[in-house]
């Protein structure tokens, strides 16, 4: 018999089966599986000196609890706290150096993103300021942030290559991101490689598209450095053909992909991504009509991204439609220093329910569910069933809704 611990007493505990029944799609409040005073029996596995939680044994009404359980160690959380799947933040750029708040000052003064782009600012500092950073400078700069991702009730961050745009940069981030997975065990982290996340300024384009397809990704999947790979396509940035040609060759080494898709332009990427059989496509401001039904009728899922369309005053993507068209849509933050320097997913849900018009049931499977399928997790995460992963956050909050209610809150 496993080492088991119980949660009792959740003043609302949400299980997510329904969500999983209906994969992501078209949800509704009774998918969400909430239970009024809700336990939780779960298996703890050791991993080094830590007790981390392993398995789900047991969900339902704390009065239903059976009485083989009744000697197991339990948290009484006295129907102050929600309990949920813990949050999947399925799209962060989070190992990264330097600083961009002088920046940020400028555009709030008037200056646009292309404008300070072009003066050498954006992605070019960071670049710049991350290729300067020794590995040990960005662990501890990242360890900082994972621990405030916990903290917003965080359990599984995707985190992304792309401020190195050098062969030994690219790696020297994935070979941090692997050391925190090794660190973090309390935390499940997935590593994406996003050489193509703009070109460098030092080298021709030529050379740094061979750089990438013949020398990044072989050993990036050699070493199994990133479990996908992801192409930021947009005017100015990679062209439909070119993403193709990266992705083509990452899906070859065995790499699942994703996609940066139709985030400034229409470029046809969310399609592209949905033909490609990828993860996810995200961002899709300005996705377009064929996008939305190729989305909708694929594995594929729609990852919106609205702190980002806020922090730099642009349209929103149109939610409402990918929902209604039975896309899978998830939520997340796309944590980065130039276009949205937030690590609270609870304030992207603020504005998903401001901006997006999504219920609280679009909500939740946004943030669990449906992210942890982003991520390709959604077999062991993202909702809490017997045989599931033990992976869940505890609320601060007596009824779910709260925590985005109050907005840019801290909720533990
Ligand atoms: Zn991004």
């Amino acid at each position: 018999m496993p080492k088991l611990r119980a949660l009792v007493h959740a003043s609302q505990l949400f299980t997510g089966a329904g969500i999983r029944r209906k994969d992501g799609r078209k949800i509704q409040e009774a998918d969400l599986g909430l239970i009024e005073d809700g336990a939780l029996v779960y298996s703890v596995k050791k991993v080094g000196s830590k007790e981390i939680p392993h398995r789900v044994e047991w969900v339902g009404a704390t009065s239903g609890l059976p009485k083989k359980y009744s000697r197991v160690s339990k948290k009484d959380l006295k129907k102050q706290k929600v309990v949920t799947a813990g949050f999947v933040d399925c799209h962060t750029h989070l190992v990264f150096a330097g600083d961009r708040s002088e920046e940020f000052a400028l555009r709030s003064a008037g200056a646009t993103y292309e404008e300070i782009a072009k003066k050498g600012g954006g992605i070019a500092t960071t670049v710049r300021a991350t290729r300067e950073a020794t590995s040990a400078q960005l662990e501890k700069l990242a360890e900082v942030r994972l621990k405030e991702a916990y903290a917003w009730g965080i359990r599984t961050v995707e985190i992304k290559s792309g401020y190195g745009l050098s062969t030994e940069s690219e790696i020297k981030i994935l070979e941090v991101v692997q050391k925190l997975i090794k660190k973090h065990p309390e935390m499940t982290i997935v590593p994406t490689f996003l050489g193509a996340h703009a070109y460098p300024k030092d080298q021709s384009r030529e050379a740094y598209l061979n750089d990438l397809l013949e020398r990044m990704l072989p050993e990036v999947a050699r070493r199994k450095l990133a479990t996908s790979c992801d192409v930021f396509i947009d005017d100015g940035y990679y062209t439909r053909d070119e993403g193709k040609r990266i992705l083509t060759k990452a899906k070859e080494l065995g790499l699942a992909v994703r996609v940066h898709a139709d985030e400034m332009g229409d470029t046809d990427s969310a399609a592209l991504a949905a033909e490609l059989g990828a993860l996810s496509a995200d961002h899709l401001l300005k996705v377009s009509e064929k996008g939305i039904q190729k989305l909708a009728q694929s594995q594929t899922v729609s990852v919106l991204l609205p702190g980002t369309a806020f922090y730099l005053k642009a349209a929103h993507a149109p939610a409402r439609k990918l929902i209604q068209s039975g896309a899978c849509v998830a939520l997340s933050t796309d944590f980065n220093p130039g276009t949205c320097m937030t690590q609270s997913l609870p304030a992207i849900m603020t504005l998903g329910a401001l901006y997006l018009g999504m219920s609280r049931a679009e909500i939740l499977a946004a943030v669990t569910y449906n992210a942890a399928k982003a991520l390709g997790l959604s077999g062991s995460k993202g909702s809490l069933e017997p045989g599931k992963d033990a992976d869940f956050t505890i609320l601060n909050a007596q009824r779910f809704e709260e925590i985005y209610y109050r907005f840019a809150w801290q909720p533990s």
